[in-house]
Parts: structure tokens; C-alpha cells; sequence
């Protein structure tokens, strides 16, 4: 964890807004992008947030050295499904710095993963527990913790190329894409087109088990699908307006779409 940091303060260039427009597009690989969106602190508010609650902490996670950093994607590189969601949680991915992990969201998220076969143990606990995932990457349109969970327009499209760049990266491997939510769901249309994919107009609507297919053409060569999930959040599962089997069969369908076996290869 401190690897990033040392390079952050070594980068001052991070500051400008435009750090994520003029970096993205040019990595050519997903350690790469993963190296430099670590860097970034292009959006100010929550640049601010982020390093507040490090140093702040919550109780419980006292004697924790928070990440307190932009949080990159977590997952393998030949990953055929992708899963979005929304940003890192205060305590949870910007605690821990691996994406999802540490917080009841994770929990659910990960346990429904481990049941579809696409993670190696149901509970994502710290970066260095050990969990695999299998086939499958996940990531955010939004890389750094926003206040009350809510990042501004702007800043969602500030970090969309960090978005863009990965969906590009992971290239014709990708074969499908679930959003957690109706922001990720937005945020993911537009870095869609941005890696050259052609998407419905108007925009299609989001909805828990939404489906909308993405037709092969140029640089693509296989459709892409697209499905939709209710986020994992506390209230969404508190509330039972997502329940664990409907996670599960999303997530389900999609590793089906992307054609990969229990164990997560492609095939
Ligand atoms: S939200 Fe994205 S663009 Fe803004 S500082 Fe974090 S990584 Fe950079």
C-alpha cells in the first residue's frame, strides 16, 4: 500500500483535472492504469474527503492505516465479466484499498461471487486475505470515496476515462458487464461508446435484470451484454429489495453470457 503514495508524492502533476484525460488513454495495460489511478487527485472535494476520513477513522478501525487513495480495479487482466458499481466506501474500499472490500456491501457482493463460482472465498476481509477472483473484475465509474456516497456529475466525468480505459483493456475478452445501480448504469454507457461500442438511443432504462446487447462491429468482434442489478448497498439489503438470490441470478446470467465455466475461465 505505501508502493502508490511514495509515487503520489512524486507526482505532482496529479493535481490538474485533467490527470485522468491525458493518462488513461495512453496505458497499455491494466497494471498500468491500476498504477496510475492511484495517483490521481484530480477532484478536489474528494480528494479532501477521502484523506479526512484516513486520518479521522472510524472507531471500530482505529489502529487501521486507511488507504485513503483512489481505489483501481480488482481482478484478473483476461477477466470476460466486469461488474461496476458505484465508488470506494469511506470505511470499506478506502480502508482496505481493494475495491469492495471491508464493508457489509462487500460482503454480500462477494459471498453472491463465491456462490456463482467467480471468487475463491465468500468474504473479502483486507488486500492481502488471499481472495481470487475467477474471470471477473471489478472496478467503479468513480475511483475515490465521495461524501454520503454521492459524487458529483463532474466528478463522475472527470474519472470516466480511468472507466473507459479499463472496459478498453480488457478488450475482446470482455463478453459482459453488470451494473450495480442506476449511477453505474449511466456512468457505464458513455465509457462504453468512448471504447468504440455503439449503445441504444435513447439511453436504455435501468432496472434490477435490465439486459440490453451491445451488437459486434468494428474493433469488436463479439457482442457485448450489458445487465443491470440493484445495488448491494446496506439498505437495498436491509430493506430486501435485493436479496441474495437476486444478486446470485444476475450475476449467474452474466457469467453464462460470458461464457464462463464455474471455476471462471472462458471457454
Ligand atoms: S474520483 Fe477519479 S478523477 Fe477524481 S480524484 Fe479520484 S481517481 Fe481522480
Amino acid at each position: 500500500m505505501e508502493r502508490a503514495g511514495e509515487q503520489g508524492d512524486a507526482a505532482p502533476t496529479a493535481d490538474e483535472a485533467t490527470f485522468a484525460a491525458r493518462h488513461a488513454p495512453g496505458c497499455t495495460t491494466l497494471d498500468e492504469l491500476d498504477g496510475l489511478v492511484t495517483l490521481c487527485r484530480a477532484c478536489p472535494r474528494l480528494v479532501a474527503w477521502r484523506e479526512e476520513v484516513a486520518r479521522v477513522k472510524r472507531a471500530a478501525y482505529q489502529d487501521w492505516k486507511y488507504w485513503g487513495r483512489p481505489v483501481a480495479g480488482f481482478g484478473p487482466a483476461d477477466a470476460a465479466l466486469a461488474v461496476v458499481g458505484l465508488a470506494p466506501a469511506a470505511h470499506g474500499a478506502n480502508r482496505t484499498g481493494r475495491m469492495f472490500t471491508g464493508d457489509a456491501t462487500g460482503d454480500f457482493l462477494f459471498a453472491a461471487l463465491h456462490e456463482v463460482g467467480l471468487a475463491s472465498q465468500p468474504t473479502s476481509r483486507h488486500a492481502g486475505d488471499g481472495l481470487v477472483l475467477h474471470g471477473v473484475r471489478l472496478t467503479a465509474p468513480v475511483h475515490c470515496a465521495p461524501p454520503d456516497n454521492r459524487p458529483t456529475p463532474g466528478e463522475r466525468d472527470r474519472c470516466r476515462p480511468w472507466l473507459s480505459a479499463e472496459l478498453d483493456l480488457l478488450g475482446p475478452r470482455l463478453r459482459a458487464v453488470v451494473a450495480l445501480g442506476g449511477f453505474g448504469w449511466q456512468a457505464l454507457l458513455p465509457a462504453l461508446r468512448d471504447t468504440g461500442r455503439r449503445t441504444p438511443r435513447p439511453r436504455p432504462a435501468f432496472g434490477h435484470g435490465a439486459h440490453v446487447v451491445l451488437p459486434a462491429e468494428g474493433r469488436h468482434p463479439h457482442p457485448l451484454h450489458l445487465l443491470g442489478s440493484y445495488h448491494p448497498s446496506r439498505h437495498n439489503t436491509y430493506t430486501g429489495r435485493l436479496t441474495s438470490a437476486m444478486l446470485v441470478d444476475v450475476l449467474r446470467r452474466a457469467a453464462e453470457l460470458a461464457e464462463l465455466h464455474p471455476d471462471g475461465h472462458s471457454g
